[in-house]
């Protein structure tokens, strides 16, 4: 593939995209998911990587001329996985639950692999890695030996829905169902089956580790549940009382099975299934650390007006009632929202709620959801704990 001249800067600045407006001609006629070698105006070799239709038309792999095999996979997932031994959270007695893949972050991009304990859970978000997942998979195997015993490829959701591969979720090693794994020493039930995404929202670790550190002795409201995880965390900090929203009942099953799971027969926590707006209108307990973690409200950059006034209501709504000297988390997972948008509309709202808010701490994903230095749109989860007076 050829590029248009003067269009090979971003490139040399190894940004892991070719936008389709960037090509000039390509030789033959790649099928979608096929391995493309990126070439200058000049013919000078620039890159390697898989070809899409839509406007990234190849996302590299390599800004090296090496072969994509089942070498150069398990290279990728070596690094990777040297990497989360180096943050402590591979190999950790302690904790099972991590990302091992994400993305751009990890020079592989358009691949997501989480572990579960024994089990990967792999998530192609484009053709060419699910046209490689079996090599992948492979590699994976032979990086992590005896410590990974099942596979399960989750990628109905996530290829592009023109390509039509009609792809089905299975199993490509193993078949667990052992699916309850561990993080910080805490034990979670994992639906890598039918959950949301691969099963659980491994980015929020450290938040919900600070979440343990603000609860002793408070009400706490955990908004947006889901698995839980928050309210876990708080009633092991100390809380005197937890209790967990999420509009799905499956959540709501879920959170409370968690609950028992770590502490049988607390009667600190309870769960509701309702409307995040309708609850916070509603409700009557005096919360004094509440954690809001919605779902993407902008999931393209078109929604993102719409977006920010989502944010704005909800965090007015909620501060509105919170009593003096009150914890608030808030964060956005939407990658079209910036940091300093997210931050206004958190403003808006402190305004609009009439109360006075220091910034205590701004949150962001943690370390294995790394960030790759010439990628900055990696950048997606954002939060913000605000003291409220
Ligand atoms: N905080 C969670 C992840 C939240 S994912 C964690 O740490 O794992 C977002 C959740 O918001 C989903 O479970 C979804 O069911 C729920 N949700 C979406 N819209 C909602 C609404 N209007 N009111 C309440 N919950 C909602």
């Amino acid at each position: 593939m050829y590029l248009n001249k003067g269009k090979d800067e971003s490139l040399r600045r190894f940004h892991p995209w070719v936008f389709s407006g960037a090509v000039n001609h390509v030789d033959g006629k790649p099928a979608e998911g096929d391995l493309v070698r990126v070439l200058t105006h000049d013919g000078e070799f620039i890159a390697v990587g898989h070809w899409q239709i839509g406007s990234i038309a190849v996302r590299v792999l390599s800004f090296d001329d090496e072969p994509i095999d089942q070498d150069f996979w398990a290279t990728r997932l070596s690094t990777a996985y040297q990497l989360r031994k180096a943050i402590g959270v591979a190999e950790n007695p302690d904790n099972s639950t991590y990302r091992l893949v994400h993305g751009e972050g990890d020079n592989l991009p358009g691949l997501v692999i989480d572990i579960y304990g024994q089990t990967a859970v792999m998530q192609a978000h484009s053709v060419g890695m699910h046209v490689s997942r079996m090599s992948i998979a492979q590699a994976l195997k032979q990086v992590m030996g005896e410590r990974l015993q099942s596979i399960y490829y989750k990628s109905e959701t996530t290829l592009p829905f023109k390509a039509e591969l009609g792809q089905e979720n299975g199993f490509l090693l193993g078949s667990s169902s052992d699916n309850v794994a561990m993080e910080n020493g805490l034990k979670f039930h994992i639906d890598w089956l039918k959950g949301q995404k691969t099963g659980f929202f491994v980015d929020q670790r450290d938040n919900r580790s600070l979440v343990e550190k603000y609860a002793k002795g408070r009400n706490v409201l955990n908004m947006f549940c889901y698995t839980g995880g928050f309210s876990v965390y708080a009633m092991r900090g100390g809380a005197q009382l937890v209790h967990s929203v999420d509009s799905s009942q499956k959540a709501v099953d879920l959170v409370n099975a968690n609950v028992e799971l770590n502490f049988p027969g607390d009667l600190r926590h309870k769960a509701f299934a309702d409307d995040a707006f309708k609850y916070l209108e509603q409700m009557e307990t005096a919360y004094d650390l509440v954690i809001l973690d919605p779902p993407a409200f902008a999931k393209h950059r078109d929604a993102v007006r719409h977006a920010i006034k989502g944010y704005t209501k909800l965090n007015a709504r909620a501060m509105e009632k919170m009593p003096k000297g009150s914890i608030l988390f808030t964060f956005s997972c939407s990658q079209a929202i910036s940091k300093e948008q997210f931050r206004m509309a958190v403003f808006t709202a402190a305004t609009l709620a009439h109360r006075k808010v220091s910034i205590l701490h701004q949150l962001h994903q943690p370390a294995d959801h790394p960030i790759n230095i010439y990628h900055p749109e990696g950048e997606y989860l954002k939060g913000l704990v605000l003291y409220v007076e």
